[in-house]
């Protein structure tokens, strides 16, 4: 008998939005953010050609000053429904400096009140899976890898290796991509060593003009497996925790070479994620996963029976507008 504490989540794709405050040393700024109610929010685009505001609604929107734990506590039922053997996809989208990585993993200096949801996250599950011991008995383990210009890299290496690896979608062993390491985890101190060595994986393959981490996708699946100790039934459940890459356009007459490809590859990938969660919002038979590697990896966890979690990202200064605009646009579209 499965437990299912998700049933009052209603329909499989929830988005949320959450605005980042002004960075110290910005204080004396005007926020773009007129307005949270509930679910809406309203953007102020007036500007030197006239006054004006547009509204956008959401599953839930954060305001500025909503902590660490706040977020987790909303994103809950949905991650625990994991070790219910359901597939949940959780992604961050923004433009670079809206606070994605701030809100998954945390900021440069990690506290236990800071942390991200994806420690929040592994932490949660443990303890639930110890609270089930008499019931259940289950094994964690996670995969953590990067998409870069189309080219998945697993970040969980100790040997530099830096070997292309394919993406499979089995179902039979729950595992995209196969080849990337996959490694058992039973406390949350595993799951921080783990994304440190992430991490420095990250950072190795960037060169000091390149931030590589807000041109590549970064994913942290977790593979959960589960045995009900008295039918012996077993479950399989899995949850990818997505960083995306930067959503902000870039000026084609300004940038060329490898920072071109960069934009388009990215450009690419989030506009064939948008498809995907679009059609799969508006019940269309025919979903385009083929179209990335970012949605072929999340193939298993974007429609049926998973659950989806887009939570996008603003920034509340004058000067990000634009990109501001065009991203609760794109979320929108499937809210
Ligand atoms: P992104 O990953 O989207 O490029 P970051 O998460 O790196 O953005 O955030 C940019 C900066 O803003 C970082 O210095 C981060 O610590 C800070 N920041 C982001 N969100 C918040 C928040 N909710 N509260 C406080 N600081 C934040
Ligand atoms: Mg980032």
């Amino acid at each position: 008998k499965l437990y299912n504490q998700v049933q009052d989540l209603k329909g499989s794709i929830r988005v949320y939005c959450r605005v980042r405050p002004f960075l110290s040393g910005q204080s004396n700024n005007l926020s773009t953010v007129d307005n949270i109610e509930d679910g809406n929010i309203t953007i102020s685009t007036a500007s030197r050609h006239g006054k004006g505001c547009k509204s956008f609604s959401f599953n839930k929107v954060f305001e500025p000053c909503a902590t660490q734990a706040e977020v987790f506590s909303d994103m809950q039922p949905l991650i625990r429904s994991v070790l219910d053997g359901y597939n949940v996809c959780i992604f961050a989208y923004g433009q670079t400096g809206s606070g994605k990585t701030y809100t998954m993993t945390g900021p440069k200096d990690l506290s236990e009140k800071n942390k991200g949801v994806n420690y929040r996250a592994l932490g949660d599950l443990f303890l639930l899976a110890e609270q089930r011991k008499d019931i259940f008995c289950y094994n964690v383990a996670v995969q953590m890898i990067e998409i870069y210009n189309e080219q998945v890299r697993d970040l969980l290496v100790t040997d530099g290796s830096n070997k292309r690896l394919e993406i499979r979608n089995s179902s039979q062993t729950g595992l995209n991509v196969p080849d990337a390491n996959i490694i058992p985890v039973s406390s949350t101190d595993d799951v921080i060593d783990l994304m440190n060595l992430g991490q420095r994986n990250r950072v190795v393959g960037a060169t000091a003009l390149n931030d590589r981490s807000s041109r590549s996708h970064s994913c942290l699946t977790v593979h959960v497996q589960g045995r009900d100790l008295a039918s012996g039934a077993t479950l399989r459940g899995c949850m990818h925790l997505v960083d995306l890459a930067g959503s902000e356009r870039v000026n084609k007459s300004e940038v060329t070479g490898d920072r071109l490809k960069e934009a388009q590859h990215i450009n690419k990938s989030l506009s064939a994620l948008g498809d995907v969660i679009a059609s799969l919002a508006q019940k269309n038979p025919h979903v385009p996963y083929r179209n990335s590697k970012l949605t072929q990896l999340l193939q298993d966890s974007l429609g049926g029976q998973a659950k989806t979690l887009m939570f996008v990202h603003i920034g509340p200064e004058p000067d990000a507008l634009g990109e501001t605009i065009s991203t609760l646009n794109f979320a929108e579209r499937v809210a």
